[in-house]
């Protein structure tokens, strides 16, 4: 039996979003941006999936920007956001709008920007548990000239919201925390952490690359600015994501070309996983309440099976995405597991699968201070739609036959 629990990583596209993305790879394959009808049904495929997308997550579909994924949206939030604030004082110098003396003296900063207050905007405030997609991001602003602060979190992954409430001031900038963990599954109250920032005059960006699809979430509700979103953890094809950029949110293009995205992210369109991403989103919308509820009870079921049926094992996190279970062993090298239960066709992994690339243990839980041995020992299941109990017990058997040779062998 194969058993595919990685869902976290990346999830099966789902069939009907497969079927409506065909016709675009070799009938209607005309670039949306062209002047033939070809190209206006191309377009108004590209439209209709802007405003499914949209749906999910409560916002306009003219506030979406297609990216290539979640990483892109990061980099496009936050780099985004940091080049409009460099430029826009410039253009008020230019423009005359700010007296010589004051920019120059606000200037001497190494970056950041005057806002409308002539006041230097150059704080970004994060976490330390985000997404590399968004750490990098902020040390590529930090080589820029911009000050980054990281938030710590406690042992399930909360991230301490009285670390963001004490150091956004007038100064920050952008406040950019995920709204669920991707090796935890710790889910955050963005919303107060969106308020937080507002409060300081700052723009909010949440990483949902997990939480899109798995939990309801509304832009509008939260107060978030900008948000990412990614197409291939929630069955759309992969290689497509979004950014929500909020009406009235200016942010600056990271790369340049043709214009397309309204400027922001120029490049031909890549119709028919937009077309897949589109649909896949709101078979997400149409189906979160019983996914959310399917899902939560098969968290609850795969837990009771593993500590019924095993010594040792620990439950990482708390607030979790009802589709992620981290968990450690005790006395058992995740790293040897997983192959094992690899040796078995089941799938699954050590901490996320981006950073299984990366040497040394999980940013994320040394940061919630597991100790060395739980966080050796982490291992992430997660489910999809897919998941049956059936996979789930044949998973938790299996897991347990693995533990026992494994410390048999270590002689525990
Ligand atoms: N942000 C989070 C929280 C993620 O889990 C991931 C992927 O695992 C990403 C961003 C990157 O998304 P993508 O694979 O679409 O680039």
């Amino acid at each position: 039996m194969q058993v595919y629990l990685d869902n976290a990583a990346s999830t099966c596209l789902d069939e009907e979003a497969m079927r409506e993305m065909m016709p675009f790879l070799r009938e209607t394959y005309a670039n949306p941006s062209g002047a033939c009808s070809f190209s206006a049904k191309a377009r108004s495929a590209v439209e209709k999936a802007r405003e499914r997308v949209a749906g999910l997550i409560g916002a306009a579909g003219d506030e979406i920007v297609f990216t290539s994924g979640g990483t892109e949206a990061d980099n496009m939030a936050i780099l985004g956001v940091a080049t409009e604030s460099v430029s826009v004082p410039k253009m008020a110098v230019q423009q005359g709008i700010f007296g010589a003396g004051t920019v120059t003296q606000d200037f001497a900063e190494p970056s950041g920007s005057l806002g409308k207050s002539g006041r230097v905007h150059n704080k970004i405030i994060t976490s330390k548990i985000e997404h590399p997609a968004v750490l990098e991001s902020c040390k590529e602003a930090e080589r820029r000239g911009y000050t980054i602060l990281y938030a710590p979190c406690d042992k399930n992954g909360r991230i301490d919201i009285s670390f963001i409430k004490r150091n956004t001031d007038k100064s920050t900038l952008l406040v950019s925390i995920m709204t669920a963990n991707n090796e935890l599954g710790t889910i955050q109250d963005i919303r107060e952490i969106a308020g937080i920032a507002h409060e300081a005059g700052a723009l909010f960006h949440t990483d949902a690359v997990q939480a899109a699809g798995h939990i309801p979430l509304n832009v509008r509700e939260s107060g978030a600015d900008l948000l990412s979103i990614s197409s291939h953890k929630l069955h759309g094809p992969k290689g497509i994501g979004a950014l929500y950029v909020r009406r009235g949110v200016k942010i600056a293009p990271v790369s340049f070309g043709g214009g397309q995205e309204k400027g922001l992210r120029s490049g031909t369109l890549n119709v028919p996983s937009i077309v897949g991403f589109g649909k896949a989103c709101e078979i997400a919308r149409e189906s979160m309440e019983q996914t959310v509820s399917d899902m939560a009870r098969m968290r609850e079921y795969f837990i009771d099976g593993l500590k019924k049926s095993i010594e040792g094992v620990h439950i990482n996190g708390a607030d979790s995405l009802p589709s992620i279970v981290s968990v450690s062993f005790d006395g058992i090298e995740g790293s040897s597991l997983l192959i094992e239960l690899d040796m078995r066709g089941i799938c699954c992994s050590t901490g996320s699968a981006c950073s299984a690339s990366k040497e040394g243990p999980s940013h994320v839980l040394l940061t919630a201070g597991l100790s060395e041995e739980r966080i050796r020992g982490a291992m992430r299941f997660s489910f999809s739609k897919y998941t049956t109990y059936e996979e789930l017990d044949h998973t938790v058997k299996a897991v347990g036959e693995c533990v026992e040779r494994l410390r048999r062998i270590r002689n525990i």
